[in-house]
This record gives structure tokens, sequence and C-alpha cells, in this order.
């Protein structure tokens, strides 16, 4: 049963028996990274930083271990935050109630690649599990621009990525199977495939620690990197819906300003000043796109080929832009996520929702999804946005808060059940009156 007050000693002691002396550690440069994530992304939760610091770090090896150390957590009523690389957005993976950060990153065993399916622990990082499933002739159905971010770490706080445009995100049918830990799990792993298996996606960990995951793979496509550019920025964004319906379908299409485009790092393909869009495209539509692109006015900069030249285009996509744009222009510019057609059909007036507005934009099933930056003034200003956003028939999702926003009512309900008292990820899953406008009250 849990004590009233954290045993962080009594835990230390278990932890060091249990894992090992160098699977734990309190000694401050350890607690202080496993403190923050990617919240400095965002100029109004970096004002509010510190938000929590870890007591004990933890790093268990494999499935049984994360289980086990869950357990023995539980025992000492510690508060336990998982963790895999840390790259989420933006909060959710600080320790607002201090006390152990179970960091799976070592955790990273790629148990069995099958036909259609593959199996490995949750520190296994998604590149690696591309690179072992393209050595069996298939590929991930998605994986994030984070590349090098963990497989529960994708599933607990990402949502899509590279392969989104046809796979839509992380919880339409990616996961086949989960092994979670949870305080009511007493030491074992519970084992849920299918429809069970769903309200631990996108949840931050609140209701169960994935220890180890099932996720589909589909048979391996040639795939070239498509570097275009344009005088202007309008001219690449009219191909974004005839780029997501080539077929076979893209994997990632993006698209940006010169301002934007010109603050990634350089690669033959990027020509500065130039509006940039850049495709994962299956070989067999080159010459479709190519079509498309001088239809425009624009030009064809580069196409590269083999897996890793792939990956680099998936890892200037979705939120990085605006992290390259931030390093380019320190202190500057905020973002919010956003998605429909208006973002196509009145780019200048979204862009005019805040002052210096520009769009970085992507195609995900069927729709334009996109990260808006503005210069950052307030926490007001940037909720003052929403409201003008909401009048253009703008879809947007609010990265500068940390509560579990996806099935927020299924995950309470379940976390009755798997964690009564509170100890998984605390924070996140708030109560629905105290989230009112998207905002943390
Ligand atoms: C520049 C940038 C670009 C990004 N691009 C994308 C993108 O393309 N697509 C996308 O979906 N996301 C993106 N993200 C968000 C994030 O990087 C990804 O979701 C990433 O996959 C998270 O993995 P991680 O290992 O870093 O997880 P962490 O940051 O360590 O954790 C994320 C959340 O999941 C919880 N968690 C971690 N491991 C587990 C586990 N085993 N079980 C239960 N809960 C767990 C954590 O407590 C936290 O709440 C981006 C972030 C940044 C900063």
């Amino acid at each position: 049963m849990p004590q009233n007050s954290p045993d962080i000693d009594g835990l230390h002691a278990e932890l060091i028996e249990l894992l090992g002396e160098k699977s734990v550690s309190r000694e401050d440069r350890a607690l202080d990274r496993a403190s923050v994530d990617g919240a400095y992304l965002s100029p109004v939760i970096s004002e509010k930083l510190p938000l929590g610091h870890a007591d004990l770090v933890a790093w268990p090896t494999d499935a049984a271990a994360i289980a086990a150390t869950v357990a023995a957590s539980v025992r000492h009523g510690v508060p336990i935050t998982p963790r895999g690389k840390g790259t989420g957005n933006y909060g959710q993976a600080i320790p607002f109630a201090g006390g152990l950060v179970l960091d799976t990153s070592r955790a990273r065993a790629i148990v069995e690649v099958g036909d259609g399916y593959l199996v490995a622990d949750a520190g296994a990082p998604m590149a690696a599990l591309e690179q072992a499933a393209i050595a069996t002739g298939q590929q991930l159905l998605m994986y994030p621009s984070t590349a090098n971010s963990t497989l529960g770490g994708f599933l607990s706080g990402g949502s899509g990525g590279t392969g989104s445009i046809r796979h839509a995100s992380n919880s339409d049918g990616f996961v086949l199977a989960l092994d979670v830990a949870h305080p009511a799990s007493g030491g074992e792993l519970v084992h849920v495939e299918g429809e069970d298996a769903q309200p631990y996606v996108h949840t931050y960990g609140t209701a169960g620690i994935i220890a180890r995951a099932t996720v589909r793979l589909e048979p391996l496509q040639d795939w070239r990197g498509f570097y275009a550019s344009f005088d202007r920025f309008e001219d690449a964004l009219a191909l974004i819906h005839p780029f997501a319906l080539l077929e076979p379908t893209p994997r990632l299409t993006s698209a940006d300003n010169p301002i934007l485009s010109d603050a990634l790092p350089r690669v033959p393909g990027l020509a500065d000043g130039r509006a940039s869009l850049r495709a994962i495209l299956d070989v067999a539509t080159l010459d479709e796109a190519t079509r498309l692109v001088e239809s425009v006015g624009g030009r064809v900069e580069d196409v590269t080929e083999g897996p890793i030249e792939t990956m680099k285009i998936s890892m200037v996509s979705y939120n990085h832009p605006i992290e390259w744009l931030q390093k380019a222009y320190p202190d500057t510019y905020f973002h919010v996520e956003v998605s429909g057609d208006a973002l196509v059909t009145r780019i200048d007036d979204v862009q005019a929702v805040y002052p210096g507005g520009m769009l970085h934009i992507e195609s995900q099933h069927g729709r334009p999804i996109g990260m808006l930056a503005g210069e950052y003034v307030s926490e007001d200003e940037v909720y003052a946005g929403f409201d003008k956003l909401l009048a253009l028939g703008v879809g947007f999702h609010n990265p500068h808060q940390w509560f579990v926003d996806f099935h927020p009512d299924r995950t309470r309900e379940l976390a009755t059940r798997t964690d009564p008292d509170g100890l998984l990820n605390p924070g996140k899953l708030v109560p629905p009156t105290v989230v009112t406008g998207g905002k943390v009250s």
C-alpha cells in the first residue's frame, strides 16, 4: 500500500537491489536532465519553468524490469513520471510532483520482426525500428520527425509524422498490442490488444506505462527524397493537395516560406531565399511530381536516395522548422498547431492572426496541417489569436499546456482502476474544471 509521504530513500535502496547501482541515480546532473523535455519550444511554458524536479531516476533495461520498477515505486508511495528520449511537447515529461523518473531509454530490445508487425521494448528508438523493418523488406506505418525518440514516448506523447499522409495518427490502427505496467498490475505486465490498447495511446503514461509495444508494418516501398523550390510560398502551397493525391501516396510533404526554409540546416536541395517543398515520394511518382512543380513555375532542386537521405527530410518536418526558426531568431517566435483547408485557401488571413505570422505546412490524411509561428508578445496574446483562428475555420491545438486532452474522460475512467492513488505522471490528467478555453488555470 502507498505510504502517506513518498519514501525516496527506501525506493532508492530497493531499486539498487533490483536494477543494480548503475541503473539508478540521485546525482544532480542526472536529475536535472530527467526533469526537462521539449518545453523550451514554448515561450509560454518556458516562463513557468522549472515546473518540477526529479528526486530519483532509474533506467530499467527491459520490459519486465520496467514493471518491477513501477511496483517498487508504488510500494514506497513515490510518484512515477515515465520518460523516453525527453523530446515531448511541452512539459508532458516534467515530473511535476518530483519522485521517480522512470527512463526507458536503456530498454531498447527489438524483440521480434514478423510479417506485418514488430515487437519492441519501450525505449527502442523509432529510427532503429525503421531500420529493423527495412531489413525484412518492410517499413513502419509512421515515425515522428524526432526519429531518435523512443517507441514508448512516441506512442504516449506523439501523434504522427512520416507516413501520416496515408495512415493518419498513431491512434488510428498503428498499435496492435501493448504490454503495460501500472500500480494495479502488482509488478506484472498486462497485455492488451486492439481496442483495449488504444486508451494507453497519447495519454502520457497517466493510465499505464508502456513497457513493450507491437506496431504495424507494411511492405517496403522504394522512396526518394524530393526537394523543389519556388519564387512564392503560395506556389508551394498550391501543391500540398495535388501531392497528397499522388499514387502511391507520398510518405511526407512539407512546405515553408523563404524565412523558415533559410533557417533549416543547409543541404543541396534547399535554395537560399526561395520557398521550399520537400517530400518523400514513391519512385513511381517522381515524373508526375516534377510535372506538378514545373506547372506552377517551380524547379526541382534535388532528388535523393536511400533511407538515411529520406529520413533527413523527416527530421526537418513537423515541429522542427519552428525549432530551427527559434535557433535563427532567439527569443522571438512561438507557435500554434493548426489544421484545415483555410491554411491553403486563406493563407494571408491565417498568417495575419499573429504579428510576424508564418506557416509551416504538412499534409496529413487528406487535409493540410501545420505550425503557425508568430512573434511572441505574451500568453494572453497567444490565446487572443485562438478566436481569430476559429473565425477563419482553422482547427488548432494549443501546444502551450501539458494536460491530457485526447479522450481525457476515457483516460480518467481507466486511471481510476489502474492508478487509484494518482501516482502516474501526476498533474497531467487534470479534472475537466481545471481546463478553461485550452488554458490550465
Ligand atoms: C522539434 C520537435 C519535433 C517533433 N516532431 C514530432 C513529430 O513529427 N510527430 C510527433 O508525434 N511528435 C513530435 N514531437 C513531439 C515528440 O518529440 C514525439 O512525440 C516523440 O516521439 C516523443 O518521444 P520521446 O521518447 O522523446 O518521449 P518523451 O518526451 O520522453 O515522453 C513523451 C510523453 O510520454 C510519456 N512517456 C514516455 N515514455 C513512456 C512510456 N514508455 N509509457 C508511457 N508514457 C511514456 C512521458 O511522460 C511524456 O508525457 C516533436 C517534438 C519536438 C521538440
